[in-house]
């Protein structure tokens, strides 16, 4: 089996964000020492029903917002997580965090913990963005936090930025991408924004509340961005994330080249031994199932597993698709692809292949499949044509 990877879910925010469609919750801090000890029972209770040891070389402590776990709690975590599984010497520990939710101190423990890696929610450094998506933060916070991450050791750090916002020019938008770039981290992700259903965002658009961001406006926005990390040495390697060289995050590969890894927490997501599952949703109930006496699913499942299945060969050569495809410069290997299903991609896809790639949207880049520049901004149209019998 390969190396693996580790998620845990961190689903406590201060304040609930009008875009935020993610499985967390405001005002349950209280939550967190019982949530904590669950996490830790749920890593034991996966680790104790494998004989072996798996190397494991990512962890991602993903949110909500992980920064608001008080740090003894984080080293509690990563000593669990060391008993449980072989962690790799060059293992990338990742953290999302909040700026101005994090101090010299607590990122020192962090630090001191394990932790090597942190991914900040930056999403603009322009205040009335900051003030429409709710955020609490300024960007003197993001100034001080990334300047505080350094101090503390912490030599990688992921920023995140939101484009497509509404009424965002692309001034404003060019100035925050520019503002990040001089604060100089070895990657940057640029999500679009996204108006999701049941989110407060997404019901003002529908009620004409929220002005809708123009898709041209928003595309030229990406392109600008794509080409001024470009010249500043940044790589696209990911429809939405860009790194300096060899900084790609490692946890995220892990995901888009559909390999394994372990979900822990409410709400999470793994996929092992071919096995897909998840947990359930809500931090009391993750709490009641990990507390004695737990059921004892069979390894990987956890007494949180609400959902599993086991994709049919056909589903896992179509998620690999779906998921290598975003890799935009590493695409998917046929050679990987023929290794891992015992048939190359144009078999499995003959039609969508050739169509695809007539249009120009897909090219053959040595021996990977891969998504044409063009293609870039209708990725998801192109993905789909993979699961589409
Ligand atoms: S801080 Fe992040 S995870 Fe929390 S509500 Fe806002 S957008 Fe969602």
């Amino acid at each position: 089996m390969p190396e693996t990877s580790i998620y845990l879910h961190i689903p406590f925010c201060v304040h609930r964000c009008a875009y935020c469609d993610f499985n967390t919750y405001a005002g349950q801090e209280a939550l967190i020492p019982a949530y904590i000890e669950a996490l830790i029972r749920e890593i034991e209770s996966v680790a104790a029903r494998r004989p072996d040891s798996l190397p494991a070389h990512s962890i991602f402590f993903g949110g909500g917002t992980p920064s608001l776990v008080p740090t003894r709690h984080l080293r509690a975590i990563m000593d669990a997580l060391r008993q449980a599984f072989a962690l790799t010497e060059s293992i990338e520990a990742t953290l999302e965090a909040n700026p101005g939710t994090v101090t010299a101190q607590s990122l020192a423990e962090m630090r001191a913990a394990g932790l090597n890696r942190l991914s900040f929610g930056v999403q603009s450094a322009n205040p009335g963005e900051l003030r429409l998506l709710e955020r609490a933060h300024d960007f003197f916070d993001v100034i001080q936090s990334v300047q505080w991450a350094r101090q503390a050791g912490f030599e990688r750090l992921n920023l995140d930025l939101i484009y497509g916002l509404p009424e965002q020019s692309l001034e404003n938008w060019q100035n925050s991408v520019k503002r990040i770039r001089d604060l100089a981290p070895d990657h940057i992700s640029m999500y679009g924004l996204t108006l999701e259903h049941g989110t407060p965002f997404g019901r003002w658009a529908a009620r004409g509340l929220l002005p809708i961001p123009d898709p041209d406006l928003s595309a030229e926005m990406y392109e600008w961005a794509a080409e001024y990390l470009a010249s500043s040495g940044y790589a696209q390697y990911e429809i939405s994330n860009w790194a300096l060289p060899s900084q790609e995050s490692r946890h995220n590969l892990q995901y888009w080249r559909n390999l394994p890894y372990f979900g822990f927490g409410a709400g999470a997501h793994g996929s092992i031994d071919g096995l897909r599952y998840s947990n359930v949703l809500r931090i009391k109930t993750y709490i009641d199932r990990l507390t004695p006496p737990c059921s004892t699913p069979a390894y990987p499942l956890s007494p949180a597993t609400v959902n599993q299945n086991r994709p049919s060969l056909r589903e896992a050569m179509q998620e690999t698709m779906m998921l290598g495809l975003r890799l935009v410069s590493e695409g998917v290997s046929d050679t990987a692809f023929r290794t891992r299903f015992g048939i190359g991609i144009r078999e499995a896809f003959p039609n969508e292949v050739d169509e695809l790639t007539s249009l120009g949207l897909l090219e053959w880049h040595s021996d990977a499949l891969r998504l044409t520049p063009r293609a870039r901004l209708i990725g998801n149209q192109v993905f789909m044509r993979f699961v589409g019998d």
